[in-house]
């Protein structure tokens, strides 16, 4: 399977990692849209957050849990984190990510 996700998760294309905990790796998107705009992903390979969250419940609250910590490292005071599901929503990379960002106000509605 082509997957760009897959080969950042597994070292197959470098990038820095901000963070690896076996289950779990988070790094800066390539297109920031805020000033911290971080990617966490699962390493296993899932199409969306649904797929994942019905095989790993445990994994999508670690994906918030690394969001948490990386917010608290840089101490944001705030920030928003997105999933995207289907192209309609915007999904480009269909390996589940939870995007991480702030470091800028948000608006509500999400557009
Ligand atoms: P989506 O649109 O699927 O919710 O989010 C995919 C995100 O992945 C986009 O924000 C895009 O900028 C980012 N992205 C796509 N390809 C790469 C890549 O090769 N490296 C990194 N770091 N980010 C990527
Ligand atoms: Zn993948």
């Amino acid at each position: 399977m082509d997957c760009i996700f897959c080969k950042i998760a597994h070292g197959e294309i470098p990038v820095d990692l901000l963070h690896d905990d076996g289950t779990v790796v988070a790094f800066h998107d390539l297109a920031p849209q805020a000033p911290t705009h971080i990617l966490i992903i699962p390493k296993e390979h899932h199409a969306n957050v649904g797929n994942l969250a019905a095989a790993s419940p445990e994994t999508v609250g670690r994906l918030f849990a690394v969001a948490q910590l990386l917010a608290d490292e840089r101490s944001l005071d705030g920030h928003r984190t997105v999933f995207n599901t289907g192209e309609s929503a915007g999904q480009s990379v269909f390996h589940a990510h939870l995007h991480l960002m702030g470091g800028r106000s948000f608006t509500w509605p999400a557009g």
